[in-house]
């Protein structure tokens, strides 16, 4: 059965860091036929171009608990659940819920906002993911069968600007062909320019 991931807005804002992670989930969702909701967005909110036609995203003003009445078909991906993510929860659940959070270092557990709704847990290993990587490595699991421990990791990867300058990432990602992180398109030149604005402001 098709899966739905659902990414619960929980920020005032909407960063351009997530506006990437949440066009990248989309265009995944759509290229294997799930869903990818974004749920919770204040109808104040404007959201960029880029990510409100990214093919397959979908917005609802409505919360995850009055979409879902039904809490045994939505599984909370929790850093603090006490129950790995196992291919056999493809068949036990419907829908995956995830934090709309940006990471941070070290994390906040703003994930218990979503566990205190009472959906039921599970974590995908002990290390803090990106959003969308966590979505990403959800879908490996529940869609492609495939267990955790079969999945290779790059944790803290350094990104290298130039001769003197790389910022490190204080997240786990999905191991590419080139042995790079995934990372969204556009992530990288983001995090340049980041980088390069929070030197300008020490200078
Ligand atoms: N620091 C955050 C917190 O305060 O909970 C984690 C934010 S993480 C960037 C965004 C979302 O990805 C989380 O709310 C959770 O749904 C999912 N996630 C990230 N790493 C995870 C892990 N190791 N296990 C389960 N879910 C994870």
């Amino acid at each position: 059965m098709p899966k739905t991931y659902i990414v619960e807005h929980l920020d005032p804002e909407l960063e351009a860091w997530s506006a990437l992670e949440y066009a990248a989930i989309a265009r995944e969702s759509h290229a294997s036929n799930s869903t990818f909701m974004l749920s919770s967005v204040p109808t104040t909110l404007v959201l960029p171009n880029k990510l409100r036609d990214a093919e397959g995203f979908v917005v609802s003003h409505e919360s995850v608990e009055s979409l879902y009445p039904d809490k045994s078909k939505v599984c909370l991906l929790d850093p603090a659940a006490t129950t790995e993510l196992a291919p056999e929860d493809g068949k036990k659940f419907e829908v995956f819920l995830f934090g709309g959070i940006l990471g941070d270092d070290p994390p906040r557990d703003r994930t218990s906002e979503l566990r205190k709704k009472g959906f039921e847990g599970r974590r995908l290993g002990p290390v803090q993911m990106t959003t969308d990587t966590a979505v990403r490595v959800t879908r490996l699991v529940v869609e492609g069968k495939k267990a955790l421990e079969g999945i290779e990791w790059v944790d803290n990867p350094e990104l290298k600007f130039g001769k003197h300058e790389s910022t490190t990432m204080p997240f786990r990602y999905v191991k590419a062909q080139n042995g790079g992180p995934v990372m969204p398109e556009g992530m990288i030149d983001l995090i340049k320019d980041d980088a390069a604005k929070g030197l300008d402001d020490l200078l």
